[in-house]
């Protein structure tokens, strides 16, 4: 895809499965989903990298499965093999844009490597977060886990902040590379921030988890997982309603279906996905 003269590409790492309770896995076999009673939602999860024929940008890191083995994975693929596909490598990324920090989102940017160490997948790049993420992704280790669900696991993020990759936003807008901003939002999580593209009068936004799918586009759609679900329901609506008037692209993380299109408003006034 272009937006622009930037290129844009969706890294797809597979098909998973989200429980009631929040957690992510692979998608599993038909013997064992008999035996288990769960209502699972498969979901899509695709992080974005963008070219700016300067600067390598990637939008979400993805979760990383199979980062620490040499064997690949049949069924999911991550970041790195993902960029391998398209032709660049892990020090080829300049800027990571984080749209907040839950595992799903963050935990490609690191592994452990045989030796017990936390090494980064993306050595040369530069992590952009909101600082009132980071903040509440700490705070979340001071609660019990059934009390935020879907969930933050930061552990092997104090290594890259120790190491100096991260980048504390406390901008509710800030252009990160010409043409690339990020707009705090709030509401999935306290510092969830969507990325708007913009280059010769086309734009994109990537929605990160406010609008993680094309049913989110409805009005009534409601965020079970949403941490604030009346300001994620605000700023939804806001960011359809900017995204329409930009004619732009939206981008979707979860998605299983259709992982990007046109928004545009049917006879009812509601936004949808232009056909085709
Ligand atoms: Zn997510």
């Amino acid at each position: 895809m272009e937006i622009g003269n930037f290129r844009l590409e969706q890294l797809s790492e597979g098909i998973f499965e989200v429980s009631s309770a929040g957690s992510i896995r692979k998608v599993m076999d038909h013997h064992e989903k008999e035996t288990q009673k769960e209502t699972l939602t498969r979901v899509g999860l695709d992080p974005v990298l963008i070219d700016t024929g300067s600067t390598r940008v990637l939008l979400d890191a993805g979760l990383g499965i199979g980062l620490d083995r040499s064997e690949p994975d049949p069924d999911t693929s991550n970041i790195v093999t993902n960029l391998d596909i398209f032709g660049y490598r892990p020090e080829d990324i300049d800027v990571v844009i984080l749209s907040h920090l839950h595992y799903d989102h963050a935990a490609g940017l690191s592994f452990t490597a045989g030796t017990g160490d936390v090494t980064a997948t993306l050595p040369n790049a530069r992590i952009y977060v909101q600082k009132r993420e980071w903040d509440s992704a700490i705070q979340s280790l001071a609660t019990p886990p059934d009390a935020h669900g879907m969930g933050y696991e930061p552990d092997d993020l104090y290594r890259l902040m120790a190491d100096g990759r991260f980048v504390l936003l406390d901008d509710e807008l800030k252009e990160i590379v010409p043409g690339i901003t990020v707009i705090r939002t709030g509401g999935h999580t306290p510092g969830h921030q969507v990325t708007r593209i913009r280059q010769n009068n086309r734009t994109a936004y990537f929605c990160g988890d406010l609008i993680p799918n094309e049913v989110y586009l409805n009005r009534f759609a409601v965020g079970k997982i949403d941490t604030d679900q009346v300001k994620a329901r605000k700023a939804r609506m806001l960011l359809m309603q900017q995204a329409w008037r930009d004619k732009a692209t939206l981008l979707f993380y979860h998605s299983v279906y259709r992982k990007a299109g046109m928004i545009v408003r049917d006879k009812n006034r509601g936004f949808v996905l232009k056909k085709g």
